[in-house]
């Protein structure tokens, strides 16, 4: 059976407050009962003591027993339902009441209850100038006597215990019903986001406030999780967006010229089936592009480690890129460290591709006349690389998402050819090698990407 985390919490707090109320009424009757026992036996003992001494003075003030010696007692014993016999020194009875008398007679006994026990005799010496003269015998239905004070008395603590239980229980009840909604009146709330999260409804998000750590936690970690679906959603609408744009171009421009040559108003020249298959060559290249993360997405990729000088790597990048940065009239300088060795542990292909966007994005989003800084240092643990130009920059928005599949800043660079996957595949490389990268930007002045890798060890 399903139960809210309200219902269990109260159950479990008025279960154990059921229990320790039960408990502490038991013991602290027991213990009330016991006392109350001990102090009544020691007011018996005393009462017989006080019997004996009674009748050591009637002795000595008689001069002996007779028939009179000391009966007023008898009333006294009939009223506190107890019955007295007087022996003389030959245990022969002087006088005696009778038992039977204070048998029909109504007493209590402990559990405040009426009933005739069984009767019961002590005999107690009367000594007189240390010789025993006689004997008292104190008999009783019940081995303590208790009054309808006492018992009532005792009635009263019984009452008191069931009362601060009763009272202590409904005090409980209403704290646990408190309490027990300050877990539950959060987690409720968390739990409807997260439905209507699950729902699709990426805008939904708890505002509760909660001064317990762990429900905090989980408010803050939904509401993030909500963010995220939300930019993912938004990501993924534009990724569709833009790939249907990315296809439709150049699939547009095929159509139209094929048509148009087909039809024979523009001529088949070797220049236009060129220009041709160089849509159908950007086409290839974005599938390929969407290949490649497709297979480092699902792992499908394994590294070919091996030493790599990054240095070298980059000077051969370097020579291949001077056509296209000419083209723009783009300066590509590089620089490095002194002295120091660039060597890390990795996928040389890999990392090549890593430098090649990189490179081929510094000299893509640069002016006419720019240039790309390249900077190579190195430290004991790790080899850093600073890819610097002075271009059009990133805007401060688009900053956190660049490195997101298909991201391509904002859409009037959509006039720059690009996929928006070359960022993506750097980042997930360079985590496949434990390596970093972080970007600065500023907007028409330039960005500077750094990537760390670690040396191997
Ligand atoms: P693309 O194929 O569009 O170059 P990338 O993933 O390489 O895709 O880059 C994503 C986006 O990041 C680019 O569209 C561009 O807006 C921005 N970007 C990347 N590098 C630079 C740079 N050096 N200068 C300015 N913007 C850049």
């Amino acid at each position: 059976m399903k139960q809210s985390i309200r219902g269990r919490l109260s159950f479990i707090i008025i279960f154990c407050a059921v229990v320790a109320v039960l408990l502490s009424a038991l013991i602290v009757n027991k213990t009330i009962t016991d006392t109350f026992n001990k102090y009544m036996e020691n007011i018996q003992t005393q009462r017989n003591e006080r019997l004996v001494q009674y009748f050591q003075q009637v002795y000595k003030s008689d001069g002996g027993w007779n028939l009179t010696s000391g009966e007023e007692m008898m009333h006294e014993a009939y009223m506190s339902n107890y019955c007295l016999s007087l022996l003389d020194e030959n245990k022969k009875v002087v006088w005696e009441m009778n038992h039977e008398d204070i048998k029909s007679k109504n007493y209590m006994t402990m559990n405040g209850t009426q009933e005739t026990g069984v009767y019961m005799t002590s005999t107690f010496d009367i000594n007189v100038n240390n010789k025993t003269v006689g004997y008292i015998i104190i008999g009783q239905y019940s081995p303590i006597l208790l009054s309808q004070e006492d018992i009532s008395f005792k009635t009263q603590i019984n009452k008191s215990i069931v009362f601060s239980g009763v009272l202590t229980l409904l005090i409980v009840s209403v704290i646990s019903l408190i309490l027990s909604k300050q877990f539950s009146e959060p987690i409720k709330e968390v739990s409807k986001t997260s439905v209507s999260l699950s729902k699709g409804n990426y805008n939904s998000r708890s505002n509760i406030k909660s001064n317990i750590e762990e429900i905090t936690n989980l408010t803050e970690s939904i509401n993030d999780l909500g963010e995220k679906l939300n930019s993912q959603d938004l990501l993924r609408k534009r990724l569709i967006s833009d790939i249907s744009h990315e296809i439709r171009t150049p699939l547009n421009i095929l159509q139209n010229n094929l048509e148009a040559m087909i039809d024979g108003i523009i001529p088949v020249t070797t220049d236009k089936l060129n220009n041709l298959n160089d849509e159908v060559i950007r086409f290839g290249k974005l599938l390929n592009n969407l290949n490649v993360l497709k297979q480092i997405e699902s792992n499908e990729i394994a590294l070919k480690l091996g030493l790599v000088n990054i240095e070298e790597l980059l000077s051969n990048i370097i020579n291949d890129f001077y056509i296209a940065a000419d083209e723009k009239n783009i300066k590509l300088i590089m620089n490095k460290q002194e002295n120091k060795s660039f060597i890390v542990l990795g996928d040389y292909d890999k990392l090549k591709q890593v430098f090649i966007n990189l490179i081929s994005n510094s000299i893509k989003f640069n002016n006419i006349n720019g240039t790309v800084w390249i900077n190579i240092s190195s430290d004991i643990k790790s080899v850093k690389i600073k890819i610097k130009d002075n271009g059009i920059g990133i805007k401060k928005e688009d900053l956190p998402y660049i490195f997101e599949r298909m991201y391509r800043g904002d859409k009037s660079r959509q006039k720059i050819e690009g996929s928006g996957i070359g960022l993506t595949l750097v980042k997930k490389i360079l985590t496949l090698h434990s390596g970093t990268i972080d970007v600065e930007s500023k907007e028409n002045k330039g960005t500077v990407f750094t990537v760390c890798i670690n040396k191997k060890d």
